[in-house]
């Protein structure tokens, strides 16, 4: 590949983290995107853009009432659609067909890996071992800067997908000797029903569910999945409703009441923040989400700031500099949350986890690979500290 001035310009600013191109400091000051955008980009149900009639991967929904004149609700998340006959869901993942509303997204995965637990990132749970991820499309958030938009923001039936339905997927799973299955990529909360039923069939066969997610579920519904639920990672885009509305098309409060049910029925979970520049690198606000974690959760759940790169809408935007996601560190460990990383800056020592009563390196990390364990039991091998977490790998 020939490399001209433009392209040398820009690798040069992700190699540097964005911070410094050509020894001169990058400065990132109003940014139109953040300026000029609209208050409020959560989305809309789309109406008459159901199709005719169900297909063989359609399923009748859970959590979701019937009103008048055939309309329906879910329940299911904060956005509560309510549809008409023939009409398609905000997540695009359901329709109401003559009264009765249906999922199209059950057994159609359009992404299946077999993933290191740690890309999830989940870094307290079953370290080194494979977890069998799949995703059909869709999902209830808008995020300017997603990174999988094509599957994410699409319809189930514009896609190329797998058939596998949940007791094949956890066959799958089985075969390839994954520990647990993700439910994860695109937003797992919008193909709820393929999630719960797989989930409750990995149980009964001895396998894990993680679920990772913006969190943007209604109680009741978060509830019935947690009885099969042993870890998952949620995102916490942000500590401001403002920001939620603006970046994401979703609100802050329905995710802090995720985060709380999580805690009060004793699922491990850990916590990503993806650091957006412009959006979310004021410290104030990190101070608060800090704080507020400390209060409500207490500080051992781990904690990621991971950097973000250019993509989607936002894909203007510099890669996070290297030096925000250490301060946001630096105010969380300040603030007395015993575990926060860094996350896509390979090599950091922040990718590491640190017994926090010793400060001895008790996991050591490459990549997805662990060069160093010295955990025994669960505890500091140097101090004999219990480390939270799930380490029966
Ligand atoms: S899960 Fe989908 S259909 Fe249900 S309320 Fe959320 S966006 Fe609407």
């Amino acid at each position: 590949m020939t490399i001209n001035r433009r392209r040398f310009l820009y690798y040069s600013s992700v190699a540097l983290g964005g911070s410094v191109c050509l020894g001169l400091p990058m400065c990132f000051a109003g940014n139109p995107l953040v300026a000029a955008g609209p208050d409020d980009i959560r989305g809309r149900v789309l109406r008459g853009d159901a199709p005719k009639r169900r297909w063989k991967w359609s399923r009748e929904a859970l959590h979701y009432r019937r009103l008048e004149d055939d309309r329906t609700q879910c329940l299911i998340c904060p956005n509560r659609c309510t549809l008409s006959p023939g009409d398609r869901s905000v997540c695009r993942s359901k329709v109401n067909l003559e009264g009765t509303l249906y999922t199209l997204a059950y057994g159609n995965p359009c992404a299946v890996h077999n993933d290191p637990v740690e890309k999830k990132p989940l870094y307290h749970f079953r370290p080194q071992t494979k977890v069998f991820s799949l995703a059909t499309t869709g999902c209830n958030f808008r995020c300017l800067n997603c990174q999988n938009w094509e599957i994410s923001q699409a319809r189930p039936e514009d896609v190329r997908f797998f058939e596998l339905f949940p007791a094949e997927a956890v066959d799958a799973a089985a075969a390839r000797g994954s520990v647990a299955i993700a439910y994860t990529y695109s937003e797992a909360i919008t193909y709820y029903e393929y999630m719960r039923d797989t989930a409750r069939l990995a149980r009964a066969r001895g396998l894990q569910n993680l679920l990772i997610s913006n969190g943007y579920i209604n109680r009741e519904a978060l509830e019935d999945l947690c009885d099969v639920l042993d870890g998952a990672n949620i995102n916490l885009k942000a500590f401001s409703d403002g920001i939620y509305r603006k970046l994401n098309g979703g609100t802050l409060q329905p995710v802090l009441e995720t985060f709380k049910t999580l805690h009060r029925r004793g699922v491990h979970f850990e916590i990503t923040t993806l650091v957006v520049p412009g959006y979310v690198d004021d410290d104030a606000m990190t101070r608060a989400m800090c704080d507020w974690i400390l209060d409500k959760l207490g500080p051992d759940h781990p904690l990621h700031f991971t950097r973000f790169v250019p993509r989607y809408k936002l894909n203007r935007l510099p890669p996070t500099p290297v030096s925000t996601l250490e301060r946001c560190r630096e105010i969380a460990l300040k603030a007395g949350l015993h575990y926060v990383y860094v996350g896509n800056v390979p090599l950091h020592a922040a990718n590491h986890t640190y017994c926090h009563q010793c400060g001895r390196r008790v996991v050591e990390r490459l990549g997805y690979h662990i060069p160093g364990y010295h955990l025994e039991d669960g505890a500091c091998k140097f101090c004999g500290t219990a480390i939270p977490g799930r380490w029966d790998a």
